[in-house]
């Protein structure tokens, strides 16, 4: 998709900067709630999966009032098709056994990437794994995930915007949107 095409595309608007950023403190305090137990000696940890959740963890995190620390995995789906081919990639020198790990995950649409992700991070004896995730697309679902934390349902369409993309772009739109094909 070249400059032009995007200025062209239409984009549906869904969610403002303004509501994402209120559900966002709402997800925080529970999360905070939650985790309350929780001491800087064993700090929660944040897994946020690259790249779609990174400006949903930056902002999220800021809302955590608990004791809790940042890691980085990388899972890519979607390049220029928007198809899912769920590739998953976790550094195993991360730091994982014995700690309380929340992952931050952009979408769930078909459940293959969390299922994957989670998957892999068990074989590494953590403590327990929850899954917080900005959107939920429950009528993609092909693999059975359980979210503890979900920002919005959204219909079976491609969102962009927020950090989202496609095919690299959107990233920097500060809400969330439907790119129409
Ligand atoms: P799943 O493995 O659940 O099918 O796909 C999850 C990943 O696919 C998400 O983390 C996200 O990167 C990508 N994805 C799923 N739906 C969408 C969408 O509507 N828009 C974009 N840009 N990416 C999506």
């Amino acid at each position: 998709m070249n400059k032009e095409h995007k200025e062209s595309s239409a984009i549906t608007p869904l969610f403002s900067a303004e509501a994402i950023e209120k559900r966002i403190q709402e997800i925080g305090k529970a999360i905070s709630l939650d985790f309350a137990s929780t001491t800087s000696e064993s700090p929660l940890l944040l897994l946020v999966v690259l790249k779609g959740a990174f400006i949903f963890a930056a902002d999220l995190l800021r809302t955590i009032t608990i004791p809790c620390t940042v890691d980085f995995i990388k899972a890519s789906s979607y390049g220029s098709e928007k198809i899912s081919s769920g590739k998953v990639t976790i550094n195993h020198n991360l730091a994982i056994e014995g700690r309380h790990v929340l992952i931050i995950e952009d979408i769930i649409d078909t459940g293959l990437t969390i299922q994957q992700v989670t998957h892999e991070l068990m074989t590494m004896k953590p403590a327990s794994v929850s899954i917080c995730t900005l959107l939920d697309k429950p009528e993609a679902r092909k693999h059975p995930v359980e979210m503890r934390y979900t920002g919005f349902i959204v219909p079976n369409a491609f969102i962009i915007g927020y950090g989202i993309d496609f095919n690299e772009q959107y990233r920097e739109l500060p809400a969330l949107g439907i790119l129409d094909s």
